[in-house]
């Protein structure tokens, strides 16, 4: 495959691995399983770890199966480079971890996914202030920014709400103030949404979601755009800047962070999540229209009481999410009127499935405040705007009637 060539998302996903070899012709990356990489030429083991050449050294640095997954994500979203993670809160504990000093300030969504919410508290209970607020408007983020903020972080669309971030105006903003701008791209996936083309410095992906698509293993990335100038960043240490000064925040991170902290790939997850990937675009038209489908329906149902989903024409961001993503993602939330037990319905259910986790291709259903958004309680859940009987679904790949008879079926027991 030539390098030169535009080709499109999945035909550069399937194909892009050829450009370097694999073992034996194989078409997958082999799993790599060996924690050490010997070499001939102790000599050139000295080297490899002083960063003079290319190699692999101890397993939890990086390996060649995770390489190639680091190079496939990189892809998806035209980065500079990629590291993967065990998980998407490792990619994002990664931020913390390796760029954030004590007292130092971060401006935060409010609306977020929950275990991101519970990281900051541990943020700041080790002297990070955080600030939290509706980024859905970008004068929120620029009232909170002080001298001291070195990170503003959003969610595309956030999870559960579906609140759609002022992305764009929100990357001018990080950029005229040398800001690293952070976008957990998690729930539009690159194949809806690119954050480098609003000036995003760093991308997270949760890769156990719609990237890995079969909720069988694990996964978490962190792309470098290439659009943020590490010179601006005062917190990288002498001994990554030896490089270009494109690659001093992935050098730090995956130093600082994936390094002494641990948080690596395991080789049989990063090869489920490749094999997934190949399948990523298909998937997202697919669940994004049948989430599109169930949105209407829902809406049009007097038992229900809200329904919030980016592609509907009531949503508030409506038209971000018309102006910026290719579809609308796969998830929303909607709540019952009062009086109907929300338990009642979901038992009521045949193919929905109640479990936690998103992006699969069964669709998955939770009511929210009594699971994955409880530990926090009632007062924080109210200022997030998560009402006690907010149902959230992750629509997956079913035949559409199946999926929208099963519903119409549940809620005509109400
Ligand atoms: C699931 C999720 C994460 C965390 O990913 P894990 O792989 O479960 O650790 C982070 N951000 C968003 C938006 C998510 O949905």
């Amino acid at each position: 495959m030539s390098e030169k060539k535009h080709y499109g998302f999945t035909t550069t996903i399937l194909h892009g691995d050829r450009q370097k070899a694999i073992e034996h012709g194989s078409l997958h990356k082999p799993i790599h399983t060996s924690v050490a990489f010997g070499y001939a030429d102790a000599r050139q083991l000295a080297s490899v770890f002083q960063g003079k050449e290319p190699g692999f050294r101890y397993g939890r640095q990086g390996n060649p199966t995770i390489s190639a997954l680091e190079e496939k994500v990189n892809k998806m979203e035209q980065g500079v480079g990629t590291i993967c993670f065990a998980t998407g809160m490792g990619a994002i504990g990664a931020v913390v971890q390796a760029l954030l000093r004590t007292g130092d300030h971060v401006v935060s969504s409010s609306f977020l996914f929950g275990n991101t919410n519970s990281l900051w508290q541990t943020a700041m209970s080790q002297g990070v202030g955080v600030s939290f607020v509706d980024a859905t408007d970008v004068a929120n983020v620029e009232a909170a920014i002080t001298d001291s903020t070195r990170v503003v972080f959003v969610e595309t669309i956030a999870n559960p709400r579906t609140q759609v971030a002022d992305l764009k105006r929100i990357g001018e903003l990080c950029k005229a103030r040398g800001i690293l701008y952070v976008v957990d791209n998690t729930m539009t996936t690159p194949y809806l949404f690119q954050p480098k083309s609003v000036h995003a410095g760093l991308v997270v992906n949760a890769l156990t979601k719609s990237i890995g698509g079969h909720g069988n293993a694990l996964g978490g990335s962190i792309t470098d755009t290439g659009a943020y100038d590490w010179k601006q960043f005062p917190n990288i240490y002498e001994n990554y800047k030896k490089a270009a000064p494109l690659q001093w925040g992935l050098a730090q991170i995956r130093a600082k962070a994936l390094r002494d902290f641990g948080s690596s790939l395991a080789p049989d997850a990063a090869h489920h999540i490749a094999v997934g990937a190949e399948t990523l675009a298909l998937r997202m038209q697919r669940t994004t229209a049948n989430a599109l489908a169930l949105a209407e329906l829902l809406e049009k149902d007097e038992r229900v009481a809200a329904v919030y989903y980016p592609g509907l024409k009531s949503h508030p961001q409506h038209h971000i999410s018309a102006e910026l993503f290719r579809a609308h993602g796969s998830l929303l939330s909607f709540e019952l009127k009062d009086g109907l037990d929300c338990f009642d319905f979901l038992n009521r259910l045949k193919l929905a499935i109640p479990a936690s986790n998103l992006g699969d291709n069964r669709t998955l259903i939770i009511p929210v405040a009594h699971t994955i958004f409880f530990e926090m309680g009632a007062e924080r859940r109210a200022s997030m705007g998560i009402a006690e009987s907010l149902i959230r679904v992750s629509v997956g790949i079913e035949d559409t009637d199946d999926l929208l008879d099963d519903f119409c079926t549940a809620l005509e027991g109400c």
